[in-house]
């Protein structure tokens, strides 16, 4: 198998395991009082300490989660459910993943308030005037995500919350595919925007994940997940220590070597698509062909080819349609819609991520395993 699919999920890291190895002996519950309790909150408090050492944040501003969508909805019900009733209305990006959309309609179905939808350009950047367009004191919420999952584009966050901040209103953005994978992300902006981290996504335990709320925002919000009071009232429930550690121990990797990530990320995209270029019979267009994205992803349209078939034929290569979530279903993917393709041309993109689990010596076998499914899919077809 060569794995392209690290948009979706990753495998744990060797030095992960083994932190979660030695976190079974943890096993106390961290919210008690005895010497076993005491001993796993010290655990969790010092995997929180690190966290926002690496994140630059305060550590009193990480709430602990079972990954990205448990902490969208403490975010985006917190601040919607909370919002005054004059600020009616949510502003979220068109490209957002489900998880987020979702989450913003059932919000606003709750609390009476109404949902706008932000286009993006035909490279899959959010539309920065219709934010400046639409932002009032009438916004409860902006939601836009730092990089795309599907065309990896990089959004300017800088910009968006520069916006939101004129009108005082709170910005989620989803960093869920940012950070660990885009080094020139803006960890100063974590102070001053609500923002998540997935364990999976970066080589971490599934379940495991985390919300960056600011201080300045806590007090504003509605704790949806009451329960035991722990991680500050907004996510009541004994803690997943196992989870926590090994997050700590996937952020700590993931942001060390950012770098040169990046770069081995790069190199084998570049490679990748020239080589499959020219050896695939039919015309290859890039989605989000003019924007920057990040260098793990690739998402690609195979000119007159289903991908749904071209997916099942590929016999080394496994990468995916759209995300995983819409993966399975029938629709075309909302974000490639979102960005002027047409449903035929949705249908007929595939997203290659590249990561840890794949090298540059992949590529070679990669690109034969594609073009021979290119050609198996046309025998059939005629
Ligand atoms: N947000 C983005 C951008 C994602 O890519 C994903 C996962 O695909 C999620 C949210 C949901 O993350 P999790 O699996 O941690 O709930």
């Amino acid at each position: 198998m060569i794995y392209f699919d690290h948009n979706a999920s990753t495998p744990m890291l060797d030095e992960v395991k083994e932190e979660i190895y030695r976190s079974w002996t943890v096993f106390g519950n961290p919210s008690g009082e005895n010497s076993a309790s005491l001993r796993a909150a010290n655990e969790v408090e010092s995997a929180r300490e690190r966290i926002s050492e690496l994140l630059g944040t305060n550590h009193q501003d990480l709430i602990f989660t079972s990954g990205s969508t448990e902490a969208i909805s403490i975010a985006i019900y917190g601040i919607v459910l909370a919002a005054p009733m004059q600020s009616n209305e949510i502003l979220v990006s068109k490209i957002e993943h489900k998880a987020v959309i979702a989450t913003c309609y059932a919000a606003a179905e709750i609390s009476g308030k109404k949902v706008i939808e932000i286009p993006v350009t035909p490279s899959g950047e959010i539309d920065l005037d219709f934010i400046s367009d639409k932002v009032s004191k009438k916004t409860a919420i902006v939601c836009c995500m730092s990089a795309n999952n599907e065309t990896g584009v990089i959004q300017s966050t800088d910009e968006i919350l520069r916006i939101s901040k004129n009108y005082d209103v709170p910005l989620f953005c989803d960093t869920t595919q940012s950070i660990g994978k885009d080094p020139d992300f803006g960890f100063e902006n974590l102070g001053s925007m609500i923002s998540v981290v997935s364990g999976h996504k970066i080589y971490g335990p599934k379940g495991s994940g985390l919300a960056v709320i600011p201080r300045s925002l806590q007090g504003k919000m509605f704790k949806v997940l009451a329960g035991g009071g722990q991680e500050r009232g907004f996510r009541g429930g004994t803690l997943n220590i196992s989870g926590i550690l090994g997050l700590a121990k996937a952020l700590d990797i993931s942001l060390s070597d950012c770098d040169d990530f990046d770069l081995e990320m790069k190199r084998m995209k570049m490679s990748f698509l020239l080589a499959l270029e020219k050896s695939v019979q039919v015309p290859l267009y890039l989605n989000a062909d003019s924007a920057k994205t990040l260098n793990n992803t690739l998402s690609l349209r195979f000119d007159g080819i289903s991908a749904e078939e071209l997916l099942v034929n590929f016999r080394e290569v496994v990468a995916s349609r759209a995300s995983a979530c819409t993966a399975g279903r029938e629709e075309p993917s909302h974000v490639l819609l979102a960005m002027g393709l047409t449903t035929r041309e949705a249908e007929q993109s595939i997203r290659f991520s590249f990561g840890r689990a794949c090298s540059l010596e992949d590529i070679p076998v990669a690109v034969r395993d594609v073009s021979d499914a290119v050609d198996r899919v046309l025998l059939l077809s005629r």
